[in-house]
């Protein structure tokens, strides 16, 4: 299955969790996360943490402090399952400068 096609199946049949600031928002899916931590460890910004929800290998899913998450989505990209998903908002549009 293409990358595209895994991302929307996982959408679709598990359990989401979504949180969002003004950046953009943040989903887990805690029933895929192994807990390799491995998105704890590249976080710029230090904010995702363990949760006491607990994922398919009976280890802890994470969770994030979604105030301090700047959406750059290193924690996606580094995640081994599709347990981490980040969407960056899109910018508003400015109107152009009226010339007089
Ligand atoms: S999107 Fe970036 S800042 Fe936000 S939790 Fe993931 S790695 Fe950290
Ligand atoms: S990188 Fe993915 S599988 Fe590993 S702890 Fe983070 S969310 Fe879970």
């Amino acid at each position: 299955m293409e990358k595209e096609s895994i991302k929307k199946d996982v959408i679709r049949n598990w359990k989401q969790i979504t949180q969002e600031n003004q950046r953009g928002t943040w989903t887990i899916f805690p029933d895929l996360c192994k807990g390799c931590g491995l998105c704890i460890e590249k976080c710029p910004t230090q904010v995702i943490y363990w949760s006491e929800h607990l994922g398919f290998m009976g280890t802890p899913a994470v969770k994030t402090r979604i105030e301090g998450c700047i959406v750059c989505g290193l924690c996606e990209t580094v995640c081994p399952e599709p347990a981490i998903r980040v969407e960056r908002k899109a910018k508003e549009k400015v109107p152009p400068t009226q010339v007089v």
